[in-house]
This record gives structure tokens, C-alpha cells and sequence, in this order.
């Protein structure tokens, strides 16, 4: 009888749904252990090119995570991973110290200053303790706070009080770090937060370029993004340009900075960096922008 309880259980049990949480539960275990210097974790840096100057201003810090024995796990999904199994912070506390550390090397060795971006969850928002670990992290490597910038999307404001999301930011702002809206567009569905939060930068989502090159119902929700955000002071940085058609819209509507494969993919730090060198020389040669599809 037992035995038949037991079926009767299974039966409402998705053997799918069983061999994901199997497989999730797996890849936290293994991200703990990378966590924890079994090594395997890395920082891929995909540069942002200023688009007045054509010279790579800034870098956005991507994780990587080669898994022992799966290989490449999409960043995407081994950070859903992190989230539900509470190791984004020591996974979030990681990157931004490796980040913050390149950047400040950089500078150390002579290179001009340049931002280095980095992703926060939601979920680092909220530990208790974030604020103190970016202050942390920034006195450790001697980064100047203006040089980092942390990018947040609009979920962070899904499900808590302005007042909160407020309080976090502007902390953040005490510090002198840049805070960064990613994914702009793409997720809540309020534009008021805009005027309240104390945001630097707007990151135009990939979603809203894709495309401008062929349709103007795209170029014009496009230069009204732009409108927008200058409106409010704000930077703005497009990202996932894929062609060279999409940066020379970009530049024409006024947009500042351009991410994406049409200039350069995330690579390793030294690859990141000699790009921004290619443009540097480029820029110097004179004419138009240093940074290029094919450099
Ligand atoms: P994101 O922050 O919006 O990062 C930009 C993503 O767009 C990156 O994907 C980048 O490789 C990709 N991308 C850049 N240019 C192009 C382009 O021209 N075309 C296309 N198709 N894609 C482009 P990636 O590295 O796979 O990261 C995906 C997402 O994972 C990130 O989106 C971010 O939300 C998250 N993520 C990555 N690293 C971290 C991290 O260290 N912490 C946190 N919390 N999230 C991270
Ligand atoms: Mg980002
Ligand atoms: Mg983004
Ligand atoms: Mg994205």
C-alpha cells in the first residue's frame, strides 16, 4: 500500500521539472566550489566606445563561468542560479572586486582613466551590507568612486517601495559611484521612478536598435528614447549595436556611447585593452572616430 501512495505521489510529478531542479541544484554546488577557489570563474570586459571621439571610454565587466565539466554555462543562467541559491552576493562581491582591481591596474600603469561598469541584482541591493561592500571594495584597490559604475535594471523596482529603492541608491550616490538603469525598456512598466531615482546613466536596450536601420517607426521610438533621457541629464549608452548602420544612427540621434559586437565582444582584459589602444591610435591618425567595425 505504501508503495502505491508513494506512485500516486510520482504521478504528479514532472520527471522534466525534476532533472531541471537536479541539474540547478548541481550547478549551485559547483558555483559554490568556484566560489570558493576551485577556480573556473573569470571577468570578460566588452569596451563602450565614446561615440564624439570614436576612443573606447569605459568597459562593461561580464562573468564568465566555465564549468569543470559542462563547459561555458551562459552568464544567464548561472546567475538565475546564484540568485535562487543565495550565492549572488559572494558571486556579485567577486566580480566587482576583480573589476574594480583591472580598472585601477589600468590606471596605475598609465592608461587614461576609463569607467568599468558592473551588474548588481537586485538581490545585492538588499543585503544589508552592499553599500559597505562597495566601500570596501573601493578603498581595497584605490579605484576613484567616479570610475566605477554599477548597472541595476528596472526589476530592483518591481517589488519594493520607492522609498527603499531610493534610500539604497542614494547611499550608493554618497559614495561617488555612477549607478547605471541596464536593460532600459524592457521590464517595468512606470516611467515616473526616472525623476526620483538618482540615476547617471541610461543603457538603451538592445531591443530598441535592433532594427533602426531598416524601419523609422524604430528610429523615431529610438530619438525619442534619446530625448528623453538627455531631458533628464542622463547619459545614454546603446547597447548590442551589431551593424555599422545602427552606430551611425546612434551618433545622429545624439546618443554618447555605443556597446556591442559591431565594435568589440567581452574578451579577456589585455584583448579589451589593446582595442582601446587600436581606437586611441586611430582617433590620433585624426578624422573621423577611432573605433571601427573591422578594428
Ligand atoms: P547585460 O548586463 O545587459 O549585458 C549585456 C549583454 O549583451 C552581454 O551578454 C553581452 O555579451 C551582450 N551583448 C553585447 N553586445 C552585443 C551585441 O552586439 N549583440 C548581442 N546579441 N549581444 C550583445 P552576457 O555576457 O551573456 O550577459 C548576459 C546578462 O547576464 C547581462 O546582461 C547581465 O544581466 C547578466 N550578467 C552578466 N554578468 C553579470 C554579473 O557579473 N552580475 C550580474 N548580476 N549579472 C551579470
Ligand atoms: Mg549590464
Ligand atoms: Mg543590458
Ligand atoms: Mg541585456
Amino acid at each position: 500500500r505504501a508503495k502505491e501512495a508513494g506512485r500516486g505521489r510520482c504521478a504528479t510529478f514532472d520527471p522534466m521539472m525534476n532533472d531541471e531542479i537536479q541539474h540547478k541544484t548541481t550547478l549551485a554546488r559547483d558555483l559554490r566550489c568556484a566560489l570558493a577557489g576551485e577556480g573556473g570563474l573569470a571577468v570578460h570586459y566588452q569596451p563602450q566606445i565614446d561615440l564624439a571621439t570614436g576612443r573606447v571610454c569605459g568597459f562593461e565587466a561580464l562573468a564568465r563561468w566555465t564549468h569543470p565539466r559542462l563547459g561555458n554555462v551562459p552568464p544567464i543562467e548561472f546567475i538565475r542560479v546564484a540568485e535562487s541559491s543565495h550565492l549572488i552576493c559572494d558571486l556579485g562581491t567577486w566580480i566587482l572586486r576583480e573589476a574594480a582591481g583591472q580598472a585601477k591596474a589600468w590606471l596605475a600603469a598609465g592608461e587614461p582613466a576609463c569607467k568599468v561598469s558592473v551588474n548588481v541584482s537586485a538581490a545585492q541591493i538588499w543585503a544589508s551590507d552592499f553599500a559597505a561592500d562597495v566601500a570596501r571594495v573601493l578603498a581595497e584597490t584605490g579605484l576613484p568612486p567616479h570610475l566605477l559604475c554599477l548597472e541595476l535594471t528596472e526589476s530592483l523596482l518591481a517589488d519594493h517601495e520607492e522609498g527603499r529603492v531610493l534610500a539604497a541608491l542614494q547611499s550608493l550616490k554618497r559614495q561617488g559611484v555612477m549607478l547605471s538603469l541596464d536593460d532600459f525598456g524592457t521590464g517595468y512598466s512606470s516611467l515616473g521612478y526616472l525623476t526620483q531615482l538618482p540615476f547617471d546613466t541610461l543603457k538603451i536596450d538592445r531591443v530598441f536598435i535592433d532594427g533602426i536601420a531598416e524601419s523609422s517607426r524604430s528610429r523615431e521610438l529610438l530619438r525619442g528614447i534619446v530625448a528623453l533621457g538627455h531631458g533628464l541629464g542622463l547619459n545614454l549608452v546603446g547597447e548590442g549595436a551589431e551593424k555599422a548602420e545602427e552606430v551611425a544612427i546612434l551618433r545622429d540621434l545624439g546618443c554618447d556611447e555605443v556597446q556591442g559586437f559591431v565594435f568589440a565582444r567581452p574578451t579577456i582584459a589585455a584583448e579589451a585593452l589593446a582595442y582601446a589602444h587600436r581606437c586611441a591610435r586611430a582617433a590620433e591618425r585624426g578624422g573621423e572616430g577611432g573605433a571601427t567595425a573591422d578594428r
